[in-house]
């Protein structure tokens, strides 16, 4: 596992190739990362479940803890603590009290989780997509109770956000999934609700594109912190569940280690030269969204074309050999020229044999969101990819299609109009680093958006010049 093997034959003009596997098999220093987003209907429990989670992993003061719980009673609020621990926009806004929301990142045995855009916020579907545009695997929270699952499920757009979410996470390239039944305890514990939610789920997951292999369903209440990091000692429950808590299956979690063999993208946030401590020279960092980083690697920043090796790397906060796809690092470059004052956030380092494309026209397949005014032709919008906003332009709209089984409804429909799928061409302003969507998740999926408002969000599905 020294140098990665290069493929020559792959030529950098054929834009829409897909790279082959470079690098070999992970052998990780430390734990891999998993990036997690929350989805789920409002009030199905999901800023009580993180909260009381990271409570027992141990991430949250007990003295502070102490002090929601009085406060929430104090309000008449009870059962509102754990929420509170995330929830770090309303309550405790008006009540004047900061909160460290810093938590954002725990970890399990294995695997190091980086928990994105925590729930909480009523207005979450936009929070939710940048968190889904960002994630490896999804916790979905069900309301089990009863009337609120099928409220949950069968209501119509915002009413029913748990189609609505799961839709939408797993066309932003989620392929995980851990459906969490929560609040079985006003059930209970009874194993029968829980079948009856997996058997009406399943069906719904599939057709969205779910594997079976990749999701797995678990009786949970994050009020109570049942079954969330210790087998459940409720009779109740332990009669019928015998499997993992919930703890254990994030910490199953897979990584993104297809993405960690494709060629290195880091994608740079900052850079910045450091004439004294232990890194001395010139740095970028940033997050590696796909491949494998390893000193004394080749490297390319696009656009400025400025070469270099790899001369140390840091990450969380020890330095390393290597870093992965997901991770968050400094790298510190040498035998590097050029202006390092024109390398700006959104440029990308890559393995100086495979840089990253450039394209102005590309095709998109993409979700509308819950728009007042339908997406037409020659629209003007912002594009949002990685931490970039880019005015692009809707060249055409190619074909409606049908989200769950993604065939044709319509060829060039005149308009979009609220949650449909389609396939559009869409031209940028300039040229902008973008890859397929299956050559790296990080550079394949964009947010478009009008003002402030979310329009759609889709992958890249081809570059086109
Ligand atoms: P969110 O909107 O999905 O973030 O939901 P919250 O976490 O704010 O929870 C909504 C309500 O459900 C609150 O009153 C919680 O106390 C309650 N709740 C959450 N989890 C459970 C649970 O496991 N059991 C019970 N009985 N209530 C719960």
């Amino acid at each position: 596992s020294k140098t990665p093997i290069l493929s020559p034959q792959v030529s950098k003009q054929d834009l829409n190739a897909d790279y082959p596997d470079i690098y070999p098999d992970i052998v990780h220093d430390g734990k891999p990362t998993v990036n997690l987003v929350v989805i789920g209907h409002v009030d199905a429990g999901k800023s009580t479940l993180m909260g009381h989670l990271l409570f027992l992993l141990g991430y949250i003061d007990p003295k502070v803890m102490h002090a929601y719980e009085r406060d929430c009673k104090a309000i008449g609020k009870d059962s509102f603590q754990y929420a509170w621990v995330l929830d770090g926009t309303t309550e405790e806004r008006q009540r004047g009290v900061t909160i460290d929301v810093a938590c954002k990142e725990f970890s399990t045995e294995n695997r190091e989780v980086v928990l994105l855009d925590a729930p909480g916020h009523k207005d979450f579907v936009p929070n939710m997509i940048s968190g889904a545009a960002q994630a490896d695997a999804a916790i979905l929270v069900i309301d089990s109770c009863q009337g609120a699952f099928e409220s949950g499920f069968e209501g119509e757009n915002h009413h029913g956000q748990t189609k609505e979410h799961s839709f939408l996470a797993r066309s932003l390239g989620v392929s995980n999934l851990i459906v969490g039944v929560n609040k079985l305890d006003m059930m209970n514990w009874d194993q029968g609700r829980f079948l009856e939610i997996q058997n009406r789920l399943n069906p719904f997951l599939r057709t969205v594109g779910f594997r079976d292999n990749s999701v797995t369903y678990i009786p949970i209440s994050g009020l109570g912190g049942v079954n969330l990091t210790s087998k459940p000692e409720i009779p109740e429950l332990a009669s019928w569940y015998n499997g993992p808590c919930l703890i254990e299956l994030i910490d199953s979690l897979p990584p993104s280690q297809k993405d960690a063999k494709k060629p290195a993208r880091l994608c740079i946030m900052d850079s910045y030269k450091l004439s004294h401590g232990t890194l001395l020279g010139q740095i970028v960092s940033g997050k590696i969204e796909s491949g494998t980083i390893s000193i004394n690697d080749k490297i390319v920043i696009i656009p400025t074309g400025i070469k270099g090796r790899v001369k140390a790397i840091e990450k969380a906060g020890h330095s390393a050999t290597k870093a992965y796809a997901g991770e968050n690092v400094d790298v510190v470059l040498k035998d590097a020229e050029g202006d390092f004052g024109l390398v700006l956030p959104g440029h990308v380092l890559c393995s100086e044999l495979y840089p990253v494309p450039q394209v102005k026209n590309f095709k998109i397949k993409a979700v509308t969101f819950d728009i007042l005014f339908p997406v037409t032709r020659e629209q003007n919008l912002i594009m949002h990819i990685q931490s970039l906003k880019i005015p692009v332009k809707v060249k055409r709209i190619l074909q409606q299609i049908d989200p769950i089984n993604g065939k044709v409804i319509k060829e060039r429909p005149r308009c979009l109009t609220k949650f449909m799928s389609a396939i559009l061409e869409i031209e940028s302003s300039r040229r902008v680093c973008l890859e397929k969507f299956s050559n790296c998740k990080g550079l394949g999926r964009v947010t478009l958006r009008d003002h402030s408002e979310t329009v759609m969000a889709g992958m890249v599905i081809e570059l086109l010049e």
